[in-house]
């Protein structure tokens, strides 16, 4: 069922509560931020708000304090630039509860950021007390926390069973217009392509994608058990081995529509500029770090002709040249596909970002978790507690 969107609250003169994810890296010592990514993806959530006349209350986490204030892992930086990238000032709270923070509520055109949520233990547990003590510091709940919203915590969850409406950011909106079309109802052909280190983080998400593409494309780490469980050599390449009989259901399952590389990368040691070799058949004593130029021929036919795109986790060891070549060759290829493509967070999105090819992508996801999890069929917790429109 479709969501309550901020765009069908009447904001005028409320106190909207804002779920957003601010859980930005800080350098050492926790007074700068690295990158303001995190606070960008929400301004425009934060300015409707403000536009349509809103008092705004904005919540995060950052990091693990574990039940407990800790400084390096205060709010109050994000408080400095926030202010700078609104162009208006930004009201700091000492914490995120209490009779200092109720005092501090805001008026229509004010802006107040609550400390970390995650000082109070009470906030990962969900706790009831907890949830309705944030709930009572406003009218109405918008959540905009994608990154956050695979977990039933007080302020993704267990208050808005203590507030009349709760809607979804522009942000959380966006992500859940992507990903539910690409999974419920894609342009088709529609294709997911895997990667990244294990079979065993991602067997949900393999069995649901097999659920509804028309082709699944298994790179990286992840084909060589696959491989194995072809009975395929795979020298010292990553095998999960008690993965190998799962790999060898979900083949038969899925037959001819799940893909896998047919040519390699090897080297004989994990190193940046090792010594490499293209091959069909991987030698014994050597691993695979990347796909070879035949799959990437294979992997591009694929995409070329697909309407819609799925793509999470790199086809080999991006970080590390020469082994980033059949990534980014991949992350090239869905770019300038046409297909409607949607990225997951983490190695995928650097990926993009590094072979340049970011704004060609249709939906890149600020959650890495939340959209595996998306992508494996699972309710999002964030998500399931929103008011159905
Ligand atoms: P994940 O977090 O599961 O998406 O995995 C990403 C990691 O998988 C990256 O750090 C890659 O370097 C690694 N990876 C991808 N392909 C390979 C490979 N063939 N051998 C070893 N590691 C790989």
């Amino acid at each position: 069922m479709p969501k309550l969107s901020v765009r069908d609250l009447a904001l005028k003169d409320k106190r909207v509560f804002i779920r957003v994810d601010f859980n930005v890296p800080l350098a050492p010592g926790g007074q700068e931020i690295t990158s303001d990514k995190r606070i960008k993806a929400s301004l425009p959530t934060i300015q409707y708000c403000l536009e349509h006349g809103a008092g705004v209350i904005l919540a995060s986490h950052l990091g693990r304090p574990k039940g407990k204030p800790n400084p390096e892992m205060s709010l109050k930086p994000v408080a400095v630039r926030l202010a700078e990238l609104l162009g208006r000032p930004v009201k700091m709270a000492p914490d995120c509860v209490g009779p200092e923070v109720e005092a501090m509520k805001p008026a229509p055109g004010e802006v107040l950021l609550l400390e970390n949520l995650r000082y109070h233990a009470e906030e990962e547990k969900n706790d009831p007390a907890f949830s309705s003590q944030l709930a009572a510091l406003c009218d109405v709940y918008v959540n905009d926390a994608f990154g956050s919203a695979h977990r039933a915590h007080a302020s993704t969850a267990g208050m808005v069973a203590f507030v009349s409406q709760a809607a979804a950011g522009l942000l959380m909106d966006k992500e859940l217009e992507y990903l539910t079309k690409a999974t419920k109802n894609p342009d088709r052909p529609c294709i997911a392509i895997l990667g990244g280190a294990k079979v065993s983080d991602k067997i949900e998400v393999i069995q649901n994608l097999m659920k509804f593409v028309d082709r699944l494309v298994i790179g990286g780490a992840m084909a060589y058990t696959f491989l194995a469980a072809k009975g395929e050599p795979t020298g010292k390449s990553l095998v999960e081995a008690d993965k190998i009989d799962l790999a060898k259901e979900l083949m038969a399952s899925a037959g001819d529509r799940l893909v896998l590389p047919v040519d390699h990368i090897v080297a004989s040691e994990f190193k940046a500029g090792a010594e490499w070799e293209a091959v069909e058949t991987i030698p014994e004593g050597k691993m695979a770090l990347d796909i070879g130029p035949k799959s990437v021929e294979l992997f591009n036919s694929i995409v070329n002709g697909s309407k819609t795109i799925i793509w999470n986790g790199p086809m080999g060891v991006f970080e590390m040249p020469p082994f980033d070549k059949g990534t980014f060759a991949v992350a090239n290829a869905v770019a300038n596909s046409g297909a409607v493509s949607v990225v997951g967070g983490g190695d995928s999105e650097k990926a993009v970002k590094s072979a340049g090819v970011a704004d060609k992508i249709s939906h890149i996801s600020t959650g890495g978790g939340a959209s595996l999890e998306f992508l494996s069929g699972l309710e999002l917790p964030g998500v399931a507690a929103l008011t159905e429109k």
